[in-house]
């Protein structure tokens, strides 16, 4: 095949250290010359945002944040920040957190320093995403792009066993799904299928010990290089679908993406003989599906939609939204039938799917 594509590598200065963040942030702040800075941290990741911001000056302190970024929440952080002359975003915190910042930064064009404590990955892509009447719009602008990440791993630690593995797994389905996205390119996919050799090492070791800080660092690493190759290739259907399931029937975010992940996989693999190779190669399989079934039972990972409050009768509007936004790009045609059997297929978790 011939190499003709179209990457945008994104400008970021990425910073990794365990134990190092309030030290580093600290010289970001100082090389930054930021005298005005805003703080976004909810209120359960206070702990986390004490110990990074130990030393410096905080003089907004935002803990007003909730998943998905509801409109009133963006509305009232931007009016904070303006009225406080804000010169610089401090987030600390999840996918949500991380959120907020973003949709400060998209109206204000504030910097953000952004210190991730998930691995959704939020702050290593320039896609922003705003929820308002119970539909979540999402865009792509650079000024959304923290311009410094600071990975520290042993803010990971206190991150729950369960909710590490789903959050983990939602790296993972970045990775997959950036095989066949709508820009799909032999970048991100080289950087999918790090992502999923480091987020594989990294969660079989926090499902051993959670206190691992060497398997800590690897999901973090992997979590912004699955992040990376999503930011690159886009939206592919595995996304398309999490996107409606998540909005529409507000299912946890990393949850779902765990439980469509194999699926989705097992829909398209047969069509992507590179997306086979690729991440049986990262996760030490004779196939790409054996690898992943293989990865769930050691992780213990959710499998089934009926076990986060998704209803069976939900499933035909699901295919019907889904069938909308299908990307054209997928390997395999998608029809209603499949979609249907897709998610009746992830509803139960059933694992014949891998055979
Ligand atoms: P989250 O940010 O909602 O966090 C989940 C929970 O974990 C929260 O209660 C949070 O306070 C807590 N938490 C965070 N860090 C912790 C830690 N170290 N220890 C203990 N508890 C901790 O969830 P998430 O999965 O990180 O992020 C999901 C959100 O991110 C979704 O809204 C999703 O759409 C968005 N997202 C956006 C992008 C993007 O590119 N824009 C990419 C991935 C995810």
């Amino acid at each position: 095949m011939p190499i003709d594509f179209d990457h945008h590598a994104l400008a970021q200065r990425i910073r990794f250290g365990s134990g190092k963040a309030a030290q580093i942030l600290a010289e970001e702040v100082a090389e930054r010359g930021a005298k005005r800075i805003m703080l976004i941290a909810s209120e359960y990741e206070q702990t986390l945002a004490r110990v990074v911001t130990k030393d410096i000056e905080i003089l907004v302190d935002h803990r007003d944040v909730a998943p998905h970024v509801p409109i009133d929440k963006a509305r009232s952080a931007r009016t904070i920040a303006a009225e406080n002359g804000v010169d610089l975003i401090v987030c600390v915190g999840g996918g949500s957190t991380t959120g907020l910042a973003k949709a400060v930064a998209l109206t204000s064009g504030i910097p953000i320093v952004a210190v991730p404590t998930t691995y959704a990955g939020s702050e290593a892509t320039n896609v922003w995403g705003i929820t308002e009447e119970s539909r979540k719009t999402t865009g792509v602008a650079n000024v959304v792009l923290p311009g410094t990440i600071i990975y520290d791993a042993s803010l990971t630690v206190s991150l729950p066993k369960e909710l590490s593995i789903a959050s983990g797994m939602n790296g993972m389905a970045h990775c997959v799904d950036s095989m066949w996205a709508p820009r799909s390119n032999p970048i991100a996919r080289s950087l999918a299928e790090e992502g999923i050799r480091a987020l594989a090492k990294g969660l079989r070791g926090i499902a051993h010990d959670g206190s691992d800080m060497e398997a800590r660092e690897w999901a973090l690493f992997g979590a912004y290089a699955s992040a990376s190759s999503f930011s690159s290739a886009g939206s592919g259907l595995h996304h398309k679908i999490c996107h409606v399931l998540g909005g529409r029937f507000d299912l946890p975010h990393a949850q779902t993406h765990t439980v469509i992940l194999p699926h989705v996989l097992a829909f398209n693999v047969s069509a992507s003989a590179e997306a086979d190779e690729r991440i049986a190669r990262a996760l030490g399989a004779t196939s790409a599906l054996a690898g992943l079934d293989a990865l769930y039972e050691e992780l213990d990972a959710p499998r089934a939609l009926g076990d986060f409050e998704f209803l069976r009768e939900n499933i035909a509007e699901s295919v019907e939204l889904v069938m909308e936004v299908v990307p054209p790009s997928n390997p395999r045609l998608v029809t209603s039938d499949d979609l249907t059997e897709l998610l009746e297929n992830a509803f139960v978790g059933n694992r014949s799917v891998f055979v």
